[in-house]
């Protein structure tokens, strides 16, 4: 299908909204309303489960610019995508990448995104956390695997655990409603399931435990980092009440209400329980590239068309044949017999 969509140039406000424009749809009728978009490769941690401590990160000519990021991100919006996620890498490492914030803020103010909302690792928060408030930003994810600062190097490599801290701090004091990702980790942080939850939950910060998944080659066995959830489950009923509480962010996490607590806990699980069936999103890589799948290798060049033509013809066409070839769910395995990745991209890659 050819849409006939097209753009005045984005120089205000109003000329950018679209005077026709049609829902990406896939083939097995899940409406694509949600798009993360990774806005860098590089990153100033090295998580042991994401990243090997030798990277090599693209070139920066090969990186979309923030202006066409922003081109990009319009697109999606006016096909009917509310939420955009900005990640990596680390998007708070990319150079000038405020501008991309205060740009998309005005999707936010059309009505035309819900929301606009960033995955980071913290190190960089305490630098921008009210300027992100200032860009309509209202909820973001941290990452943070651990309570521990000597286990926080361990784990990644080069991060600072105080720093993130005085990160988090930053992004209360400003308004921002965050949510801890941690991935739980075989024999590496299992021991702090209840520990973060207390801590989480006393600050009043949502929690999400992630499962690892086969993305991209590690120094390690996979094997020995993934930790089921639904084990992580099981011990924390023996002594937590969770009451499945059907909240949904249009993301993939199952939330619970933690009845000792009062706060919420959410369980990302590719690897034990599926949840592509209800799947909404695509993901864009800094070099433009759309994954239709996290865990699959199938993707189409979106920098091309973007830089193509000045219109967006081309751009909504390769849209509409990649979101054609959206595929039913990813297979993530993890086991001794399973000893090569997925895909071979790391998560940095795709963005998480
Ligand atoms: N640098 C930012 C951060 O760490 O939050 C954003 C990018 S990072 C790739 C996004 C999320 O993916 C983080 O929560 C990280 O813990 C998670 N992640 C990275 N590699 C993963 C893997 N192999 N399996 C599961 N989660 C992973
Ligand atoms: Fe960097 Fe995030 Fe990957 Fe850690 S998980 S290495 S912080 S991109």
């Amino acid at each position: 299908m050819s849409v006939v969509t097209k753009f005045l140039p984005a120089t205000s406000e109003a000329v950018d909204a679209p005077i026709v424009s049609a829902p990406l749809v896939d083939p097995f009728r899940r409406a694509i309303t949600y798009v993360r978009v990774s806005v860098t490769d590089r990153c100033d941690m090295r998580c042991v489960y994401c990243m090997s401590e030798d990277m090599n990160f693209l070139p920066k000519r090969d990186l979309l610019s923030l202006e066409e990021l922003d081109r990009l991100c319009a697109a999606f919006v006016s096909r009917g995508v509310r939420k955009l996620r900005i990640t990596g890498g680390e998007p708070l490492v990319r150079r000038d990448i405020m501008w991309l914030f205060h740009a998309l803020g005005r999707h936010l103010r059309s009505g035309a995104l819900s929301e606009l909302t960033l995955t980071t690792n913290g190190s960089q928060l305490a630098r921008y956390a009210t300027e992100l408030a200032d860009a309509g930003v209202r909820r973001i994810n941290v990452s943070l695997d651990t309570l521990d600062p000597v286990k926080y190097k361990e784990i990644t490599r080069w991060g600072d655990y105080a720093q993130t801290l005085a990160g988090i701090d930053a992004a209360q004091a400003a308004g921002l409603s965050v949510k801890i990702n941690m991935v739980a980790l075989k024999g590496t942080n299992e021991d702090e399931i209840v520990s973060m939850l207390q801590w989480a939950h006393g600050r009043g910060l949502d929690l999400t435990f992630i499962e690892v998944m086969p993305l991209g080659a590690i120094e390690s066995e996979r094997a020995d980092q993934f930790l089921p959830l639904n084990l992580v489950e099981a011990r924390l009923r023996e002594q937590f009440t969770l009451r499945e509480n059907g909240y949904r962010t249009g993301g993939p996490a199952r939330y619970m209400q933690v009845a000792e607590t009062g706060g919420r806990l959410g369980f990302i699980t590719p690897l034990t329980h599926n949840f592509c069936e209800s799947c909404n999103r695509v993901r864009v890589t800094c070099t433009g590239t759309l994954y239709m799948c996290l865990g699959q290798d199938d993707a189409a060049d979106l920098r091309a068309p973007l830089r193509a033509s000045p219109d967006n013809e081309l751009l909504h066409d390769a849209l509409d044949a990649a979101i054609a070839r959206k595929p039913k769910g990813h297979d993530f395995i993890i086991g001794r017999d399973h000893a090569t990745p997925a895909v071979a991209r790391h998560m940095s890659v795709t963005g998480g």
